[in-house]
């Protein structure tokens, strides 16, 4: 056999290679200085984020956050990464095998989804009451792909009437709709979409960006066949990492293609693989992002804890070494505010708040607030 190269090289040889590139890496002086800018320490201030997202951390994912990283494919993070699948479920209500994260924003999602699911021979129903119906429409046109839009002016949403018109007329594969339009304000029901289109022959996207974890989704029982959402809203973790999930019937259509996806980052057979969604050993396909998965993971578990709390009754532990029933009286003396001790197998261990119905409002949560601090400092001598 011919070889060009005799590896491995002796040490010396090495040696001499590493000075000469050394030299001549020496020898150019750079012309553009540091910047000055990023000699200065960073500056983040602290804002309430009310805006229609990102919203602020949790404290847990500014934890997870802040952690060492760990090779991307080291079993740690294979861990976490099941574990984000299984909290993705739960957040979507689905069984559905492709479950994962994508790497990046709301917008890679969204482009996910029609990459993998039209070749330019579809034809998509684009629903467009608000701005994210014209950006699907836009990334759909870019693949060629035929776009038909149902359009319903800003403030509104479409009927199923309205989707089963545009279903007869345009016949096409997949249909797109904004769950939670953020441009608006407007939340599109689901109820019997599912079933309508696949009665058409037709599947389902559902972008809910600005609503998953929010408003009750249910993905399975709706019959929704690929649902996204983003990081950086209800769920509270910094942008970057996307939810995503394809049904059975969507995973048809993708194996059915003729043609590959037009984009080897957002592959969902390369993703699914590399996510361990099909079965088979995971291939690398890129370096996932580490802290977006700790971060992603913490939210999910938050999302999972509060989807157990009864929003009407609210239970806190009574804090450390204090007299429940002190605390309870004081709040009643000093403020006439009525709350209660645990009950049975919660009896001296929590305190009970109830927010009912007309007693539901912000004056009031901050009310008892201000009352509750009171009460930390006077039942001081309260303390066991
Ligand atoms: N869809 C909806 C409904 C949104 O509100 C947003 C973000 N505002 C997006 C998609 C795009 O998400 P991102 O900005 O994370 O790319």
């Amino acid at each position: 056999m011919h070889r060009t190269t005799a590896l491995p090289i002796s040490i010396a040889a090495l040696l001499r290679a590493c000075s000469t590139a050394a030299c001549a890496m020496a020898a150019p002086t750079p012309h553009i200085p540091p910047p000055r800018e990023l000699l200065r320490p960073l500056a983040v201030p602290y804002r309430l984020l009310l805006g229609p997202g990102p919203s602020n951390l949790s404290p847990r994912v500014r934890a997870a956050g802040s952690q060492q990283i760990v090779g991307h494919m080291h079993p740690e993070v294979l861990q976490v990464m099941e574990e984000i699948k299984a909290g993705i479920q739960y957040a979507f209500q689905t069984r559905n095998r492709i479950t994962l994260a994508v790497s990046g924003t709301g917008h890679c999602a969204m482009e996910a989804a029609l990459i993998n699911l039209l070749e330019s021979s579809d034809t998509v129903l684009v629903g467009n009451n608000g701005i994210w119906g014209e950006r699907a429409a836009d990334v759909a046109r870019r693949l060629g792909a035929k776009v038909h839009e149902l359009l319903k002016p800003p403030g509104e949403y479409f009927t199923l009437r309205d989707i089963q018109e545009g279903l007869a007329q345009h016949k096409p594969s997949v249909l797109f709709l904004t769950h939670g339009e953020s441009s608006t304000g407007v939340r599109q029901p689901l109820e019997g979409l599912g079933e309508l289109c696949h009665r058409h022959g037709c599947l389902l996207l559902v972008d809910a960006v600005a609503s998953l974890g929010g408003v009750p989704i249910l993905m399975d029982q709706q019959g929704i066949d690929v649902l996204y959402t983003g990081s950086q809203k209800v769920l509270s973790a910094p942008p970057g990492i996307s939810p995503i999930s394809f049904s059975e019937r969507a995973r048809e259509k993708m194996q059915r293609r003729k043609t590959r996806p037009p984009s080897f980052y957002l592959d969902m057979s390369c993703l699914a693989s590399y996510w361990g969604c099909d079965g088979e050993p995971r291939m690398y396909h890129h370096t996932g992002p580490v802290s977006s998965i700790f971060c992603l993971r913490e939210a999910l578990a938050g999302l999972a804890e509060l989807a157990a709390r009864l929003p009407t009754v609210t239970t806190v532990r009574v804090p450390e070494g204090y007299n429940w029933k002190e605390i309870t009286a004081f709040l009643m003396d000093k403020h006439s505010i009525e709350i209660s001790g645990g009950l049975g197998p919660t009896a001296g261990k929590v305190l009970r708040i109830g927010l009912m119905g007309h007693n539901a409002t912000q004056d009031n949560v901050d009310r008892l607030l201000q009352a509750l601090r009171d009460a930390l400092q006077h039942c001081q001598h309260s303390r066991l």
